[in-house]
């Protein structure tokens, strides 16, 4: 136990990344470009506030590299937001959009913010504001943002239709997680949770556990976490416990999913109705079969992943476990399923909206949910399969599958 563990997002994604490169035969000039994003823009929104006084707000758009298409990843509104966290946020989807074989390299913006303290209209007015702001670098064919924590269906609209005035034509291919009427796409508010419960199946049959019965704790509450406690909960599993910024609920015989997500607000939370609760500490320690943080980065770290009792850990936030926690998680026999597998349902299901509406031809819910499980799947199977052969890590394995498109493309292109 080290406590002392650098749990830097971006200095550890570039130990993995550069392991991944040098793994594939690639040498220092392609580690050098891969390490960092190729652009990041840091911007000043000046947002008019309903008592009249006049705020700035500090936003980022980094793009890791687009070798292989559009950048592509989500927006987030966080008090935390930093350039850092961002720059990190940009590699992993450039992974997970490699791993799902999507024509899309990484990206990821961020605003410093409290969404849960801003009214409606000040939230439309930061998220125009940011869009002017970043206009220049995104697009239908450049940079293609969409929903990420704290961001949702009604944020995706109001950008989408700021940019749509700004080009002076509609422009739905700009932006996913939009709602249904403006374009949006059957099954993308659910589809990263989807996805994850995808990668539990696959994680089960690999360690014969049974999804019936099987005991699920999850640690968030919000889109991931809430749609996933809500799919395992209807696969018969029972989930045990779940979790939001306030607290944790644990129940034995497993809580009750429907009253739950009936009850949490906007932003997942919910405990805070209830007197009997846990830590989020002693939820990460609950003996189960799987165990899957949902929230933010860095809550599996050195210092707790010994008191890890689950058999897999199925990353559905970006970033839960640190790599110290990973060897150990990995060397205790535990399967992990990292982040940039297990939580890429939501970006190909974005791909699938922004094929949509290039096409101008939508697709039924039953379709996307077939395309997604394939795309998972796949996924899966190749990153196990690259664990098995080359004897490497879970997050190793998913490294190297997600920036091997990138690199050949980095190549071809003669960029390297
Ligand atoms: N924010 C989500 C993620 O981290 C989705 C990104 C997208 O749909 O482009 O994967």
């Amino acid at each position: 136990m080290t406590g002392m563990e650098d749990n830097n997002v971006l200095t550890s994604t570039q130990i993995v990344i550069e392991d991944a490169l040098r793994k594939l035969g690639y040498g220092d000039d392609m580690v050098e470009l891969l390490k960092e994003p190729m652009r990041l823009l840091t911007v000043r929104i000046p947002v008019r506030m309903d008592d009249g006084k006049t705020r700035v707000f500090i936003g980022f758009r980094a793009q890791h590299n687009d070798a292989v298409g559009p950048t592509k990843g989500g927006v987030r509104f966080h008090p935390d937001v930093n350039e850092i966290e961002v720059k990190a946020l940009s590699i992993w989807m450039s992974l997970k959009c490699g791993i799902a074989n999507l024509p899309y390299g990484g990206g990821k913006g961020g605003i410093i913010c409290d969404p849960r303290k801003m009214s409606f209209r000040e939230l439309e007015r930061l998220s125009r504001g940011y869009v002017r702001a970043i206009s220049q670098i995104v697009g239908p064919t450049k940079d293609i943002p969409a929903p990420d924590v704290m961001t949702n269906a009604q944020i995706m609209a109001w950008m989408m239709d700021e940019y749509s005035r700004i080009r002076e034509f509609d422009s739905p291919g700009f932006i996913t997680g939009k709602p249904l009427v403006l374009g949006g796409s059957m099954g993308r508010e659910s589809a990263t949770a989807k996805g994850v419960a995808i990668m539990i199946d696959e994680a089960m049959a690999k360690k014969n556990i049974p999804v019936n019965g099987a005991r699920v704790v999850i640690q968030g509450f919000g889109n991931a976490g809430s749609f996933l406690a809500k799919f395992m909960h209807d696969a018969g599993a029972r989930v045990i416990a779940i979790s939001d910024v306030n607290g944790a609920l644990y129940n034995e015989q497993g809580l009750d999913i429907e009253d739950l997500m009936d009850r949490r607000d906007s932003f997942g939370t919910v405990t805070n109705l209830f007197k009997d609760t846990i830590s989020n500490d002693e939820l990460l320690s609950l003996e189960c079969d799987v165990l899957v943080p949902a929230a933010i980065e860095n809550q599996i770290t050195a210092s707790n992943a010994d008191r890890i009792r689950a058999k897999i850990i199925v990353e559905a936030a970006n970033g839960p476990t640190t790599l110290e926690a990973t060897r150990i998680v990995t060397d205790r026999g535990i399967l992990l399923i990292p982040d940039v597998l297990a939580s890429a349902g939501g970006v190909i299901v974005s791909y699938f909206e922004w094929v949509q509406n290039n096409q101008g031809y939508y697709w039924s819910e039953a379709e996307v949910d077939l395309k997604l499980r394939e795309m998972m799947v796949r996924g899966f199977n190749s990153v196990y399969e690259l664990h098995a052969m080359k004897k490497v890590d879970m997050r190793l394995a998913a490294y190297m599958v997600g920036v091997r498109k990138m690199a050949e493309a980095v190549r071809l292109r003669g960029w390297i």
